[in-house]
């Protein structure tokens, strides 16, 4: 039977929850057991669909389709376990199946409740996880405790533990010790009160792991302990990772909280924690910090919309983390509002770069930066990396300064253009998927022999998740190809554009796809690798 571990949330936000709850899975995995990840969020829309990168950060995409919360790329990032649209709840996708229910008459007339009804919605979402073959499902509950939209969960896993036994269920509550400059010291006090909390709705918290910034000194963790009810060792301190957030596990590690578990859980299956490659890839991120070499170190321009928000693009800049760990390179990278070239141009922003990346992105505000950047990585001979939208742009870009079509454009910014190079393609060809809704997910691409992407893949079919409108207008492929712009990847049956290059240049390359969603910090994403690769090799010839 399936064992479960809850990672709350106190004081305050924003503590790391996901990245904690990754580094757990990850230790459990590394010791050899399968595990499976869950997060629920407390807020009342049905997905981070609908919602602004600016409000929520990135919307992270599964094989399925499913639009999740950006904690769920920690998970993948972190760990093997597969996940599927039953990983991310919301209160809004909660409810909804409730009153979907409810229409369909499914409560017999009874008063649908929060206790018992919404209670029992969240609790068979967690079994749902519980399938034969796991040892162990982590879920992380969004949000803090004493949140009114929060508060459902909290119930629900207090049941839970009362459902599945006390013995089965492991409750590690995150909390934050700040230190407080006036008094010169930490303060232990808002853990305490966030425990307390805990302990009101029913739940004892088992582990506590103290966001810290600087170490705990241990009188105080003897303070937490006794005020909290918990043994020493189950007060484990996480001090802010001072180089890379791939830290967390060792630190955690370093605390023995893998075998806390283990110990607690009673996981029989559990083998010795196998983290060599982890560390290698850690070490090889603190060597550049600590020694930064100028020749070692490959910028990269990402011009987006939302660059100001740090987490809007999180797997991109992630994945070209990874790449440049594979090539053993620093990325510098230069984040770059697009709408900024186009009010200053090109030529001062982008000099320093070694590559440019145009990320995925909606609405046509700073799509003419995009334009001009990539026009500037084009002529330039500059390595260039277009993911979906930055496909569509570079299409745009193609069309108007090589095709002379200046015109060109995709309808989503112009409904009217005289060339709609990047359109909706339901009204020319029979695709069944568009017609305003979106294509998301994994889909298959097959690719063209000897293309830059074939070599990065070392493949010629592969799969890559999509979540997009748009696509490149088959009635403009024959002129396109003709000029010197390359179709090396389509969808098996050839009806819609996946990977374009540019044969006529070091590395040119736009995906529809949005390949960020597969890179691992130990297995680069092959694209974003040899992307940096181009970059890196540019750099060297300069
Ligand atoms: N806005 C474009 C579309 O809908 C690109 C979307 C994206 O980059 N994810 O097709």
């Amino acid at each position: 039977m399936a064992k479960h571990i809850f990672v709350t949330g106190g004081v305050v936000s924003s503590l790391g929850k996901g990245l904690t709850s990754a580094s757990i899975g990850l230790l459990l995995e590394r010791r050899g057991l399968k595990v499976r990840m869950q997060k629920f969020d407390p807020y009342i829309n049905v997905d981070p669909g609908t919602m602004s990168p600016y409000q929520h950060g990135e919307v992270y995409v599964l094989d399925d389709g499913a639009e999740t919360d950006l904690d769920l790329g920690h998970y993948e990032r972190f760990t093997n376990a597969p996940l599927d649209r039953d990983c991310n709840y919301t209160t809004g996708k909660i409810y909804l199946s409730i009153i979907e229910k409810e229409r369909r008459g499914e409560y017999r007339g009874k008063t649908v409740q929060v206790i018992p009804h919404v209670t029992d919605e969240i609790k068979a979402c967690i079994r749902k996880l519980a399938v034969p073959d796991v040892d162990v499902v982590i879920t992380e509950i969004g949000g803090t405790v004493g949140d009114i939209e929060a508060m459902p969960f909290f119930e629900a896993i207090r049941q839970f533990a009362l459902d599945v036994g006390k013995a089965n269920c492991l409750f590690i509550h995150l909390t934050l010790v700040p230190y407080l400059k006036a008094a010169g010291e930490l303060k232990t006090k808002p853990t305490q009160h966030s425990v307390r909390e805990l302990r009101e709705i029913g739940i004892q918290p088992d582990v506590l792991i103290c966001r810290t910034e600087r170490e705990i000194p241990s009188d105080d963790i003897d303070k937490i302990a006794l005020m909290c009810n918990l043994e020493r060792r189950a007060v484990i301190e996480e001090i802010d990772r001072e180089f890379s957030i791939y830290e967390v596990p060792l630190s955690l590690k370093g605390h023995k909280l893998d075998e806390l578990i283990v110990e607690r859980l009673n996981l029989k299956d559990a083998q010795a924690l196998q983290m060599r490659d982890w560390v290698v890839m850690v070490e090889r991120i603190k060597s550049h910090i600590l020694e930064p070499n100028p020749a070692r170190t490959v910028t990269i321009a990402v011009v987006g919309k939302y660059v100001k928000h740090r987490d809007a693009y999180k797997s991109v800049y992630e994945s070209l983390d990874h790449a440049g760990i594979a090539h053993n390179v620093k990325i510098h990278l230069e984040r770059i509002e697009s709408e900024q070239i186009e009010e200053e141009g090109t030529d001062q922003l982008l000099a320093s770069a070694d590559g440019i990346l145009v990320p995925g992105g909606f609405d046509k505000r700073g799509i003419n930066g995009k334009v001009d950047a990539i026009r500037f990585a084009r002529e330039g001979k500059i390595p260039f990396f277009g993911i979906c939208l930055g496909l569509q742009c570079a299409t745009i870009e193609f069309a108007r300064n090589v095709l002379g079509l200046t015109d060109a454009n995709s309808t989503e910014f112009d409904p009217t253009t005289p060339h709609p190079v990047v359109a909706l393609l339901d009204a020319q060809r029979k695709v069944t998927h568009i017609g305003g809704t979106m294509r998301k997910g994994a889909y298959d691409c097959a690719l063209t022999e000897g293309s830059h992407a074939a070599i990065a893949y070392h493949s010629l079919l592969v799969s890559e998740r999509h979540r997009h409108r748009y696509e490149v207008n088959n009635d403009y492929r024959e002129q396109l190809v003709k000029a010197g712009f390359a179709i090396t990847g389509t969808s098996p049956d050839g009806g819609l554009v996946e990977v374009i290059e540019i044969p006529d240049h070091p590395w040119f390359l736009g995906v529809q796809c949005h390949p960020e969603f597969k890179s691992k910090p130990t297995a680069a994403h092959p694209l974003f690798r040899d992307f940096v690769g181009a970059a890196f090799t540019r750099k060297q010839t300069k």
